[in-house]
C-alpha cells in the first residue's frame, strides 16, 4: 500500500545515504551475492531517476570472519581490526561487480570519528564526497577499522551512516537491517508485536523499544533508532527497514507503507550545530554560575569567562566542551575559544582583562554562541539556528 505522507518524503529525497548492515549481506557462506546484487539493482534504478546515493555498508568483519574459516567474532579488538582489514576488499569487490552490471562504478571511503571532528577534515570528506557524486559514483563508506579504537571510533555504521547524512546534506537515511523495522516488542521473543509504521520526530520514548545488538552487527536495533534521532534533529526523514528483502530499497522510494519511518523534528538544528553535539566528542566541562547559565539558556548569549566557575579536564582551542550549571548537571555543549589552562586563567574576569591575564586576546567570548547547542535543544528537539 501506498502512504502519501511516505510518497511526499521519499519524492523530496534526492541525495540519500543507504545503510547496510552485516546481517543483511552476509550469510554462513560468507558475502550474499544475492542480495548485494538486489541492493546494486534497486540502486542503480535510483541513480536512473537522478537521485544520488551513498552506501554505507558494514560487513567487512563478517565477510573476513568467513574468509578465515571462523565462526564467531574474537573478543580482541585488534583481531577484529585484522579480520575487517581482510574482508573490506572483498566487500569492495562485490559492490564493484553487482553495480559494475549495469555499468556503474563505486568508490571506497574508509573514515573515523576523529575525521568528523576535525572541521578541516570534515570538510576534506564532504568535497571528496560529493565530487564522486558530482561524477555519479555511488561511494561505499565504512568506519575505518585498522585506525578506529575506542576514542575515535563510531561504534557502529549505524552512527556513521548518520554522520554521513547530515555531513552530505542528504535528504534521507535509509537504514537496512535483517528485520521489518521497529517494533514495540522483541519480535523473537513475544509473538504479538507490532511494527511500529511511523515515529514522530524520532521520539526518544521509542529507545525502549528498541532492544540490544543482533549476532553479526554490532549496533542493535537500539543504534538505529538513535542514528534516526540524529538525522531527525537535522530535519531529515529515516526508514528502517528489512534489506534482506529482494526490492526493498525500490518499495522505500515508491512509498510502499514498509518497515519504519521516523518523521523529522520541523525545525532543525543546523549542520554546524549538529556536528557540535553529535560528531565531536566532549573534551572536559566547564561549570558555570547562574547568572551565565540564564545568560546562555534563557537570553541566547555567548559564554563569557566572567561567568565560568571551574573548569574540568584538558582540552584545546576547538574542542568540544560540556557546559555545567552550578548544580553540575550540562545544560549546552560547545566549542571553545581557549584552551583549558588559559581559561582557568580567565575564569572570572571580564572579557576587558583577557588580554592581561594571558598575554593576548582572539575573542571576547569563551564559547560564542554560534558554536554553542543547549541541551534543551537536543532533548526538546526544538533546535534552531539562531
Ligand atoms: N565496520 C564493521 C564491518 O564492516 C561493522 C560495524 C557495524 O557493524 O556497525 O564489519
Amino acid at each position: 500500500m501506498i502512504s502519501p505522507i511516505r510518497k511526499r518524503l521519499l519524492a523530496k529525497a534526492k541525495r540519500s545515504v543507504i545503510k547496510v548492515g552485516s546481517a543483511v549481506i552476509t550469510s554462513s557462506d560468507g558475502l550474499n551475492m544475492e542480495v548485494i546484487g538486489a541492493i546494486a539493482s534497486d540502486i542503480c534504478g535510483l541513480l536512473e531517476e537522478r537521485r544520488e546515493v551513498i552506501l554505507v555498508s558494514s560487513g567487512a568483519i563478517a565477510s573476513g570472519l568467513r574468509r578465515m574459516g571462523l565462526t564467531k567474532k574474537p573478543e580482541s579488538t585488534s583481531q577484529k581490526q585484522a579480520l575487517a582489514a581482510i574482508g573490506q576488499s572483498l566487500l569492495m569487490k562485490a559492490y564493484e561487480e553487482a553495480f559494475g552490471l549495469y555499468g556503474r562504478k563505486v568508490a571506497q571511503v574508509l573514515l573515523t570519528r576523529d575525521d568528523l571532528s576535525n572541521r578541516k577534515r570534515y570538510l576534506n570528506a564532504r568535497n571528496t564526497l560529493l565530487t564522486l557524486l558530482a561524477w555519479k559514483i555511488v561511494p561505499v563508506i565504512n568506519e575505518n577499522d585498522t585506525v578506529s579504537i575506542d576514542e575515535i571510533k563510531f561504534g557502529d555504521n549505524d552512527n556513521l551512516s548518520a554522520m554521513v547524512t547530515n555531513l552530505t546534506d542528504a535528504d534521507l537515511l535509509l537504514s537496512l537491517t535483517s528485520t521489518d523495522g521497529l517494533y514495540d516488542k522483541d519480535p523473537n521473543l513475544h509473538k504479538d508485536a507490532c511494527l511500529i509504521a511511523i515515529v514522530k520526530g524520532a521520539d526518544k520514548d521509542v529507545l525502549q523499544f528498541a532492544g540490544t545488538a543482533g549476532r553479526m552487527g554490532t549496533g542493535g536495533m537500539a543504534a538505529k533508532v538513535m542514528a534516526a534521532r540524529k538525522v531527525a534533529l537535522a530535519g531529515v526523514p529515516t526508514v528502517i527497514a528489512n534489506g534482506t528483502a529482494s526490492g526493498m530499497i525500490k518499495r522505500v522510494f515508491e512509498g510502499m507503507e514498509t518497515g519504519t519511518l521516523f518523521v523529522p523534528n520541523e525545525t532543525a538544528l543546523c549542520g554546524r550545530k549538529h556536528w557540535i553535539a553529535f560528531t565531536k566528542s566532549p573534551r572536559g566541562d566547564v561549570m558555570i554560575d547562574r547568572g551565565a547559565a540564564i545568560a546562555v539558556v534563557e537570553k541566547g548569549k555567548s559564554l563569557l569567562p566572567s561567568g565560568i566557575i571551574e573548569v574540568k579536564g584538558r582540552f584545546s582551542q576547538g574542542d568540544s566542551v560540556n557546559v555545567l550549571g552550578p548544580d553540575g548537571k550540562a545544560i549546552a555543549m560547545g566549542m571553545v575559544n581557549y584552551h583549558s589552562g588559559e581559561i582557568r586563567k580567565i575564569a572570572g574576569a571580564r572579557s576587558s582583562e583577557i588580554e592581561s591575564r594571558l598575554g593576548f586576546r582572539h575573542d571576547d567570548e569563551v564559547i560564542h554562541r554560534d558554536n554553542l547547542v543547549l541541551m534543551t535543544e537536543l532533548e526538546e528537539e526544538e533546535g534552531q539556528c539562531r
